[in-house]
């Protein structure tokens, strides 16, 4: 419990309160390698914190994004492409403060050429769950009106031109990516990127066939065309689906041939401490030993897509090859593990989150670059797992539920959240789970 309140008082500190459109850096109001930058960590890993305490800080994060959709615009363009590719290290302006040269080597001491501004074009899709999800639990369409419609189309285009088909066959891929593992480099059709383009175009057809007036509204046939495309898009999209056999989804095309090893033996092949265990050499890129959770991620957000057996499957398979390399990873684990009705297996993951700023044990190098900074991103991945895990908070046929998943030792659990401008009191008890409007 400490560690989960020192987690929401970091949240707390760093809320940007003090503005109407600004957003968080993934390393606190501390840290060097990321520059102060905004990455995906906000929208995917800290926003409900905000949006189910304080909502209107959660508008101010997602303000920043349709604020910077100029930049994200440019950079689509830049790299050929349409509609919007968010910076993946976003400042001032939407521009991106990730280079080219991300890393340096430690055996030569010069900069090693990595490709997370260019492929992790995840980034966008963050946004529009962003998004999405403001709207589901504020009910809210204000932010549509100032923006958040365009920015979903933009990124909608930014996916449709990224599409690739085969002339063989039916199906669009997504090649050359990095998703949320980054050890594996411009690989093809992971999992998480091809089934968050697809939420992108499902977001894109909603509000297009939804859309009445809107102060951005395209022309009608520029709007039929639209509609066109993303419905052929979600029709042709190829989602990589759990093997019939063994129920595991593979994280990309290949990932399955790659060397079966596990993490300590990938650690033993370390010929410095601080290598960078990625990009073109390192001693995880021809391996299955990932970074940190890239399918489960996907399955913690799509988690009614699959049956429990799945979730278990996959999760089991995942986590002894996870590193666990970035503050980022323990907490899809631990919410998978509530959903799979096993909080006792989740908790160590929980308090791995909670306890990213609170222990040593975080990694503070990235090749011979000194991160440093506070972990925010672990805190938000702590409430959530409190919230959605061991209480099991969801929305169900625009209810909010709960269903109690308590770990051993915690035999209640109680909380406020905001839902549809209304305040609600949770109540979690190990066989009983209350949620009362105030
Ligand atoms: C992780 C990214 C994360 C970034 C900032 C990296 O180490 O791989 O997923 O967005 O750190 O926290």
């Amino acid at each position: 419990m400490e560690a989960l309140n020192y987690s929401l008082y970091h949240l707390h500190s760093i809320a940007p309160r003090h503005s109407k459109s600004l957003s968080i850096a993934a390393r606190g109001l501390s840290g060097q390698t990321y520059k102060g930058a905004v990455f995906w960590d906000t929208e995917m890993f800290m926003l409900d914190f905000f949006l189910f305490t304080e909502p209107e800080v959660a508008k101010t994060l997602l303000k920043y994004r349709i604020d910077t959709l100029k930049g994200a615009k440019t950079k689509a363009r830049d790299y050929g492409f349409d509609g919007a590719f968010y910076a993946w290290e976003s400042q001032e302006g939407g521009y991106d403060a990730c280079s080219d040269y991300n890393v340096t080597d430690v055996f030569t001491g010069r900069p090693m050429r990595t490709f997370f501004k260019d492929k992790q074009i995840h980034i966008s899709a963050a946004v529009v769950y962003g998004i999405m999800r403001y709207i589901q639990f504020t009910g809210n369409k204000d932010l549509l009106r100032e923006g958040g419609a365009e920015t979903i189309i933009e990124c909608a285009k930014f996916y449709y031109s990224l599409l690739i088909k085969r002339v063989k066959s039916e199906k669009y891929e997504l090649y050359d990516v990095i998703g949320p593992d980054e050890y594996h480099e411009r690989v093809n059709n992971n999992a998480y990127t091809n089934r968050m383009a697809k939420f992108t175009f499902d977001a894109a057809i909603k509000l297009l066939e939804e859309e009445t007036e809107n102060e951005n509204a395209e022309s009608e046939s520029e709007k039929k065309e639209l509609l066109e495309s993303f419905r052929d898009a979600v029709l042709h999209l190829y989602i990589p689906q759990p093997d019939e056999k063994t129920g595991i989804i593979e994280q990309f095309d290949g990932y399955g041939q790659l060397e079966e090893i596990s993490v300590a033996e990938v650690k033993g092949r370390l010929l410095h401490e601080k290598e960078y265990w990625g990009g073109a050499y390192g001693v995880a890129s021809h391996t299955k030993v990932i970074k940190q959770a890239d399918v489960v991620t996907m399955m913690n957000l799509f988690s009614s897509e699959y049956d429990m057996e799945t979730l278990y499957k996959n999760w089991a398979y995942y986590e002894p090859r996870t590193e666990h390399g970035s503050s980022l990873s323990a907490c899809m684990y631990s919410m998978v593990a509530c959903k799979c009705n096993m909080p006792d297996q989740a908790y160590p993951f929980f308090l791995k989150s909670a306890k990213a700023d609170l222990g040593d044990g975080g990694k503070q190098w990235a090749g011979l670059i000194y991160i440093g900074g506070t972990h925010p991103a672990a805190s938000g991945g702590a409430y959530m797992t409190a919230v959605e895990g061991f209480a099991g908070l969801r929305i169900e046929n625009g209810e909010l539920t709960a269903e109690p998943r308590l770990p051993k030792g915690w035999n209640h659990l109680k909380f406020k959240i905001n839902y549809l401008g209304e305040l609600y009191q949770v109540t979690v008890t190990k066989d009983e789970a209350k949620v009362e409007k105030l």
